[in-house]
């Protein structure tokens, strides 16, 4: 899939403290108190550039709390004057954009629920037409990385290069024990695609609860992500919206201190070692590929000669046998059981598909 995005890297449109870029706040902002005494919490941590709070929260049921609306927005305003954070709200409409320019609200990010609806992305791409306010993109809910990659095609032909994804999880039918699987080969293949394109991670809404946000922010940052957004309350067990998964400012601050960050590339010693290591892996590779190339010859001639003799393609005592001896020899290896399943189940559907065309020709 090819696209053609322009955008900035992070560097161009916020100074962070150090990297990755750090965003931190309420799922929602319930009141003045509870907004202002985050936000003060977390400004003294010192370690979080951008400050966030939903303020129109998209809720399953109509009878759930749907946020405080345009009040927050001043609050929201009057702390980022008071501590100097950078501040962040969740946009649906263009109205809610119209209000977070008029609040001098710095970065804005579309909803999960907002990007599954390429009518709603080309709404707000249209209402954002002339400004050059950062956008950061959430995943949609299910996995589906072309409606992702289209909703970031939408904002950057409105002109905004300022341009970030959230990497929040997707909602599958088993997510256990996420609340939303990261299927991180979906944000991996969104970087390989667009390698300009910083990808923050949301561990808040991957995880669901507190104790899997830390693994989930490390493994984000092994994957060399470019930041995180990480919900953090006050006071979390009294939260009105997602109360498992907020952590205090204290324990976020702990999080952050304990994340190892690494570097991506090493020095030249480094670098050279790991060239020779990845030039010998690709030998190996090259030869395995020629060995099944080998074993697709066999295949084959086996073929021809079932045919020749009116025997079936499938013999299923000699399948079984066969997965039987290979994991024996494996286990000696000292090969993953799963994993070697898995590979000889691949060459065995291989097999039945090069006999199956034989007979049939
Ligand atoms: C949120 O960030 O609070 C939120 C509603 O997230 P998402 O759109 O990822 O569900
Ligand atoms: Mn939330």
């Amino acid at each position: 899939m090819g696209t053609t995005l322009e955008v900035k890297s992070i560097d161009n449109w916020i100074n962070t403290k150090s990297k990755p870029l750090i965003i931190g706040g309420p799922c929602s902002a319930e009141n003045k108190e509870q907004l202002m005494a985050t936000g003060r919490a977390i400004a003294k941590l010192n370690k979080v550039d951008v400050f966030r709070a939903g303020i129109w929260k998209p809720r399953t049921r109509p009878d759930a709390f749907e946020g405080v609306g345009e009040e927050g927005l001043k609050w929201l305003l009057e702390l980022k004057k008071e501590t100097g954070l950078k501040t962040t709200i969740e946009v649906a409409t263009p109205e809610h954009i119209e209000s977070a320019l008029k609040y001098e609200v710095d970065i804005l990010w579309i909803g999960a629920r907002t990007t599954v609806n390429p009518f709603s992305v080309q709404t707000l791409a249209d209402s954002l037409k002339g400004t050059d306010i950062p956008v950061m993109v959430k995943n949609p809910l299910h996995p589906d990385l072309k409606l992702w990659i289209g909703a970031l095609e939408r904002i950057n032909n409105a002109g905004i290069t300022k341009l970030a994804a959230i990497h929040r999880g997707f909602y599958t039918y088993d997510n256990k024990p996420f609340r939303n699987l990261p299927m991180w080969e979906i944000p991996i293949e969104l970087k390989r695609i667009i390698p300009s394109l910083p990808v923050i991670c949301d561990p808040s809404h991957i995880s669901g609860r507190r104790d899997l946000l830390a693994s989930v922010a490390q493994k984000a940052m092994d994957l060399s992500m470019d930041g995180l957004m990480i919900e953090s309350h006050i006071n979390p067990s009294i939260a009105i919206t997602d109360a498992e998964q907020q952590v205090t400012p204290n324990s976020l601050s702990e999080l952050l201190h304990n994340l190892i960050i690494r570097e991506e590339f090493g020095s030249a010693e480094f670098e050279n070692l790991l060239e020779k290591l990845r030039f010998e892996m690709d030998q190996i590779d090259h030869d395995l590929l020629s060995l099944l190339n080998k074993r697709n010859d066999k295949t084959r001639l086996i073929g021809e000669y079932k045919k020749e003799n009116a025997i079936t393609v499938l013999q299923i005592g000699r399948l079984r046998k066969m997965m039987e001896e290979r994991l024996i020899f494996a286990k000696n290896l000292n090969l993953d059981k799963t994993y070697i399943s898995k590979l000889l189940q691949l060459l065995h559907k291989e097999s039945i598909r090069i006999q199956t065309n034989i007979m049939q020709e």
